[in-house]
């Protein structure tokens, strides 16, 4: 039989029955569930499609118009389209849209930027930062001399004076800010003022507020850092992977040498097309209104909890991530989570600042409204949402409540649909 008659170019996925079977229950679970987890959102159907389409069969490798391989006019336009329009949202002479995660993205700009062994000054991860910022277990903490900063105990934001301690101390070549758990601004003047005593690099990852800074909800960091990274799925609201944003001309080629072949090989170009589609939708008005009520709704389910008797640490958000203490209900997250999740709240656990617990079974939950506000949520479904929340850090095992509340839950889904 000739292959092309097996429906190769025509039949979808129903031609695998098995693979079928988990993407319908992975839809039917977006559908019917609220997602609360930071690092998710749900993209528009525009965005899907470019990242579903025919760019997976281009191979090209290099930068835009200067590639290796023939047949990459359409290839050209979309990463060209895509660049133009991220140094249009985020105001800034340079992007490079290559990176295929967020992690990818950070681990080019440090090989781009620095020699082997070269240290760095970031956040750790108890006080909200991430794992590729230089944790022992990844690259990163293997090819650099890392130090980490933390929080005040007090306030449980950075601390400045510590941050500039260490600097003097260790004498970092970059230094970097922002993380995955982190909810306050951060002053990005004073950061570069310390980068600047030692001359370092100042890098900011976005990655969790990117989608505020491009609605102009956040401090913009593309005036102050050397270089600004992010993913694009998050608070952007978009295509799976990372981003490179900086403005000075100088640094253009060591961090696109980092990206390619530093760290990666060919690119993927349907990702790349999602990424033109999202930045497309974040140039329109309405992503500022998204990020409006986005950020509002957090501020009022970190209002909704800490009333509920949760307690918020720093006391609240700058942005649309809230991190909650389990403490006071003598829960762990990991507990929480699971109890969250067989109502249809998916949550993750999360350590919190001077955690005494394991990432395990830390003392925290990290919530977001991200992908709420994408279905249409606002305050009104946070405020019931934090309601449904409190309810269940305090019957965590009373299987009947929870019934309750799934059922609840679906309802509220049902009358926002997705896809
Ligand atoms: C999510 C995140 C990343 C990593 O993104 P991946 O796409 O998972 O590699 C990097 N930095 C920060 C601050 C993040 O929150």
């Amino acid at each position: 039989m000739n292959w092309r008659q097996g429906g190769y170019f025509s039949a979808g996925l129903e031609t695998d029955p098995e693979l079928f079977r988990m993407i319908e229950g992975e839809l039917k679970r977006q559908q019917n569930g609220i997602e609360l987890i930071a690092s998710e959102n749900l993209v528009s159907r525009c965005v899907l499609a470019a990242q579903g389409s025919i760019m997976t069969n281009k191979t090209v490798e290099g930068t835009v118009f200067k590639r290796y391989y023939g047949g990459a006019i359409y290839a050209d336009e979309i990463e060209a389209l895509a660049i133009s329009r991220a140094c249009k949202l985020f105001n800034c002479g340079f992007a490079n849209v290559q990176p295929h995660s967020g992690t990818n993205a950070n681990a080019g700009v440090l090989l781009g930027l620095l020699k082997l062994g070269a240290p760095i000054l970031s956040m750790n991860i108890t006080a909200g930062g991430h794992i590729s910022h230089g944790h022992p277990a990844t690259l990163t903490g293997r090819d650099y001399t890392v130090t980490h900063y933390g929080v005040s105990r007090r306030t449980e934001r950075v601390d400045l004076d510590e941050v500039r301690d260490l600097a003097l101390k260790t004498r970092p070549r970059l230094i970097i800010a922002g993380g995955s758990a982190y909810p306050r601004k951060l002053d990005f003047s004073q950061l570069r003022q310390i980068a600047d005593e030692i001359g370092a690099y100042l890098m900011v990852d976005m990655a969790h507020f990117a989608g505020l800074v491009a609605a102009r909800l956040y401090p913009d960091p593309l005036i102050y850092a050397h270089v600004v990274t992010t993913t694009t799925y998050k608070s952007l609201r978009g295509a799976r992977g990372g981003m490179v944003l900086w403005n000075d001309p100088e640094l253009t080629q060591q961090i696109n040498q980092g990206i390619f072949p530093g760290v990666q090989g060919s690119v993927m170009l349907h990702a790349i097309a999602g990424k033109a589609a999202c930045l497309g939708e974040a140039l329109r008005e309405e992503f500022t209104l998204y990020n409006i009520e986005a950020q509002r709704s957090a501020v009022l389910l970190a209002q909704k909890l800490s009333a509920g008797g949760a307690r918020i640490v720093t006391g609240g958000t700058d942005t649309t991530l809230v991190l909650v203490d389990l403490t006071a209900f003598d829960l762990t997250g990991d507990t929480a989570a699971q109890a969250l999740e067989l109502a249809g709240l998916a949550v993750n656990k999360n350590l919190i600042p001077f955690d005494q617990r394991s990432p395990e079974r830390p003392s925290g939950l990290r919530l977001s409204t991200n992908a709420g506000v994408a279905r249409g949520f606002g305050e009104r479904e946070f405020a019931t949402i934090g309601g449904w929340i409190i309810r269940i850090l305090h019957n965590p095992s009373d299987l009947g409540e929870i019934e309750n509340i799934r059922n609840e839950v679906s309802e509220l889904c049902a009358a926002f649909p997705i896809y």
